[in-house]
């Protein structure tokens, strides 16, 4: 039987991407799980055009909330072309009969791996269930996820997935739910997959991405992994919360194994926001010398900021641009609030009546406004957050980012704040900022209250961004 795994890509910026870090682990993990009697083939669309001719007999699609218009749209064509479509990820997980409504013969609910064979046997025997529920299983004996069938058009093709799940439970976040408990593989299938080296390009073969939610959880987890990293000589980045600047000793052996870069979700500089987030490992106080730590090691800080949460008005959301610069943030990453599925703040929404229940799902990829905001609009939240994301993007702001602690960063940190930062600066400078999901041409009308459907533009299926947390699920 022939599969093709498309993780589904939406457009989030105005001019699209132009260049693309690193792609999800979603894809090449599935293909990997994937019986080898079955030819299988990986399509990212943030790079590659779906094709729609193509002699696959099954086709899977992985995809968030935000790209749920594109994900249908594909479902519903493919499906009228005959094949079979089996959709999964952490938006069909808790909306699988709209999935089944819109063009998909199956959903995976949950981790894909309990599953997946079972799902495929059932397609080849022409049997296939409509709905399929996995597990949580242990991550033992889990295979190298397929690099081999990645376009080349990621710089850091090498993603890795040591962990999965988090002990903590941030009101915004979808992962306690999707991803229960905070499981890890053994060590030595982790070192297995970060000397996978079959890459083109050195930088390639050197970084290794890790896609956990929180990989340095559990402690005396992490320090062995780190222990037996540091004679690998690579260059690694992970997602982590703050309270590790407390342990001394992680961090010697982050600097040891060759961290480059740590994403800490510091989301807001309000203790009320935190407090509303359940944010409650951050701490405002600390953020200046958690930094610090890091800084003092060579690693490099990317940090995360959500606008939208109670407490926020617009000069609050946008003088964060500013803060982040004062603690010494590397890379910022800029998002607004935004109510999943499955989290306590869809509840409290939802009971509050605040939900914008005329909005689509393209209003739920993280830089659109999809509820009402306490102190203002949303519209008046939208710009807020376009103003917080052109000041802390123009020339000044990211020169200064680079400049200032360029001299204390390790190479590969240097290299990672100038390319991301780079990144964002060319968007600035181009005026290429996030799309405006109310000016998107025919946009879809799939959300979780409308109720109807309607084909969106082809224009607007190009490549855009790709959410973080698709890559523990199908
Ligand atoms: S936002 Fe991060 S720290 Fe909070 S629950 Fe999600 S993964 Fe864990």
């Amino acid at each position: 039987m022939n599969l093709d795994i498309i993780v589904v890509y939406m457009q989030r910026y105005k001019h699209g991407h132009e260049y693309n870090f690193v792609p999800p682990i979603t894809g090449i993990h599935l293909a990997a799980l994937t019986p080898a009697r079955h030819r299988v083939r990986v399509i990212h669309q943030q790079v590659e055009r779906v094709d729609f001719e193509t002699d696959a007999d099954v086709i899977a699609l992985a995809f968030f909330s935000g790209f749920a218009p594109e994900a249908y749209r594909l479902a519903r064509e493919f499906q009228r072309r005959g094949k079979k479509v089996i959709a999964g990820g952490p938006h069909v997980s808790f909306w699988a009969d709209e999935a089944l409504a819109n063009g998909c013969d199956a959903v995976v609910i949950g981790e894909a791996e309990s599953v997946w064979a079972q799902a495929l046997d059932d397609a080849e025997r022409g049997q296939l269930q409509s709905k399929y529920f996995g597990t949580p299983t242990t991550l033992e004996n889990l295979p190298t996820p397929r690099y081999d069938l990645l376009s080349s058009r990621f710089f850091a093709p090498r993603v890795v997935q040591a962990t999965r799940g988090c002990p903590f439970s941030c009101s915004f976040c979808s992962v306690p739910a999707l991803n229960p408990g905070f499981r890890a593989r053994p060590i030595a299938d982790v070192l297995r997959d970060i000397q996978y080296d079959n890459f083109k390009h050195w930088w390639q073969r050197k970084v290794a991405w890790f896609w956990d939610d929180n990989l340095t959880a559990k402690r005396a987890y992490i320090k062995e992994l780190l222990r037996a990293m540091i004679p690998l000589n690579k260059w690694w980045l992970t997602q982590a919360s703050m309270d590790i600047a407390r342990d001394s000793e992680l961090l010697d052996l982050m600097q040891k194994s060759g961290c480059i870069g740590v994403f800490f979700g510091i989301e807001s500089f309000a203790s009320a926001s935190l407090k509303d987030a359940n944010k409650r490992q951050n701490k405002i106080a600390e953020y200046k010398n958690a930094i610090e730590q890091m800084h003092a090691r060579g690693i490099a800080v990317m940090a995360g900021f959500i606008a939208g949460f109670d407490g926020d008005t617009r000069n609050s959301i946008v003088a964060m641009a500013h803060q982040l610069n004062a603690i010494g943030v590397d890379v910022p990453f800029l998002s607004v609030l935004t109510p999943y599925k499955a989290t306590p703040l869809y509840d409290q929404l939802d009971a509050q009546n605040r939900l914008l229940r005329e909005r689509g799902w393209q209003f739920y990829n993280g830089y659109n406004v999809a509820f009402q905001p306490n102190h203002m609009s949303a519209n008046e939240l939208l710009d807020a957050h376009r103003e917080l994301w052109d000041t802390a993007f123009s020339p000044a702001q990211i020169a200064q980012r680079i400049a200032r602690n360029a001299p204390r960063l390790n190479i590969g940190a240097r290299f990672l704040s100038l390319a991301m930062n780079g990144f964002y600066g060319v968007k600035a400078l181009r005026g290429n900022a996030p799309l405006d999901a109310r000016q998107m041409i025919a946009p879809t009308r799939i959300g979780p209250f409308v109720g109807q459907t309607t084909r969106p533009s082809g224009e607007f299926m190009q490549f855009v961004g790709t959410a973080m947390r698709v890559a523990a699920s199908l």
